[in-house]
């Protein structure tokens, strides 16, 4: 690289190190549970209670999953050395479209590599010019780059604000009107009101469009996610989400929807028609998930639990913690510098909580996000309150 062209790269890194948004990364040498080892210094292994994982339902070390796995590099091979149309569908990519869609109760469903590839394939594919969305100020960073790539216009309302949304719906002429949401907010983990989007939705006949990352597998009474929580099941026309989070966390996505929809994403969506198949292990060990998924009222009811038991504990602490029912819990710190120093004294005493700050937040809204797994149990949440309340009259905040 020409001298000039470093150094501006190089400036940029020391202006993101002065301002406190520098970000590390940790090397974890055990698999993802809730207590993982990770190296400290160069050789050093450290035990650490892991509390920012989207391993919801601690599925993503499970026996049975590796064992499905296994058999699948087996009997599948290891890579599928093509995309979909031209020579990479298995058996069981169709397989799992049909199991996601029943899952979801929707018509039919279209794998991807990842939810984001799944979020900018979508809106390019299916609206043109003569279309209009409708999405939330806080959808995740893959809707905004999605949306970016289509060319339909863009409203985007308030978070949350249902009188913003239905003032933007009710002046739109457009032919189709989209709604687009998170169903869990990634950064807040609050849930979009889908009751009440659901009622603009209809009055306003427009199409609605659910983000259900952070709540596939765990949210509504048997997992299904917002859609079921909301009991709008049929109310939502697109759900998309990801096998990254609670469906075994490894990688994948999907979307699910309108039958025509689904046909037409496989004939024009651009990451489907120009990225590589999934891995067959994948799909194998993700199957294996979602049957867990569907009995695993157990784990959901134990998720919950733990989940009020540490918002309690940080509320009764006196922790500024964000509104939500999930188990996504963010503590408010606003500074960038402040948070990071928080986490890594954190991870000195034993707890991994990593810093939110911008651009993964708006500037001054730093925060540390936990989130809770089934796996945590009542004894290691106690044992980090007393740490975070350790950090926090450390640090005086
Ligand atoms: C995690 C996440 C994604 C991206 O999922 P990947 O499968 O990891 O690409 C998309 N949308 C939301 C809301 C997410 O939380």
């Amino acid at each position: 690289m020409v001298y000039t062209s470093k150094n501006i790269y190089q400036n940029q890194l020391n202006d993101i190190v002065e301002k406190g948004l520098y970000k590390n990364e940790w090397k974890i040498t055990s698999s993802q549970s809730a207590q993982i080892k990770v190296l400290e210094g160069s050789n050093v292994e450290k035990d650490i209670l892991n509390l920012c994982a989207n391993n919801y339902l601690g599925l993503s070390n499970n026996e049975e999953i590796i064992e499905a796995a296994k058999n699948s590099l087996t009997e599948k091979g290891f890579g599928m050395s093509s995309v979909r149309f031209i020579c990479g569908t298995q058996d069981i990519h169709k397989e799992l479209e049909f199991k996601l869609s029943s899952f979801l109760e929707k018509e039919d469903t279209i794998l991807f590599a990842s939810a984001f590839d799944a979020n900018t394939a979508l809106f390019e594919a299916i609206l043109t010019e003569e279309d209009e969305l409708f999405s939330d100020k806080l959808v995740h960073a893959s809707l905004i780059d999605g949306m970016r790539l289509c060319k339909a216009k863009k409203q985007i309302y308030n978070h949350s604000d249902m009188a913003d949304l239905e003032k933007r719906l009710s002046e739109s002429t457009a032919r189709i009107k989209m709604i687009v949401t998170d169903g869990v907010f990634s950064m807040d983990g609050d849930m979009a009101k889908l009751d009440e989007i659901s009622l603009l939705s209809e009055k306003y006949n427009a199409m609605l469009v659910v983000d259900d990352c952070h709540a596939t597998g765990f949210i509504g009474e048997s997992g299904k996610g917002t859609h079921e929580y909301f009991n709008v099941k049929d109310k939502v026309d697109i759900i998309t989400t990801t096998f990254g989070k609670a469906l075994g966390g490894s990688m994948g996505g999907s979307i699910s929807g309108p039958k025509e929809v689904i046909e037409i994403l496989r004939q024009k969506a651009r990451p489907y028609l120009f990225s590589n198949a999934l891995m067959p292990a994948i799909v194998s060990g993700t199957l294996k998930a979602l049957e867990l998924v569907e009995n695993a009222n157990e784990k959901r009811k134990q998720l919950i639990a733990m989940s009020d038991y540490w918002k309690n504990g940080l509320v009764s602490l006196g922790f500024d913690v964000k509104e939500g029912s999930t188990p996504i819990i963010p503590i408010m710190l606003y500074e960038s510098k402040v948070t990071q120093e928080f986490s890594k004294r954190l991870f000195e005493n034993g707890v991994y909580a990593v810093g939110f700050f911008y651009p993964v937040v708006a500037e001054g809204e730093a925060r540390i996000r936990t989130q809770i797994s089934a796996l945590h149990t009542k004894n290691q949440l106690e044992q980090a309150l007393k740490i975070f309340q350790k950090v926090k009259s450390e640090l005086g905040v």
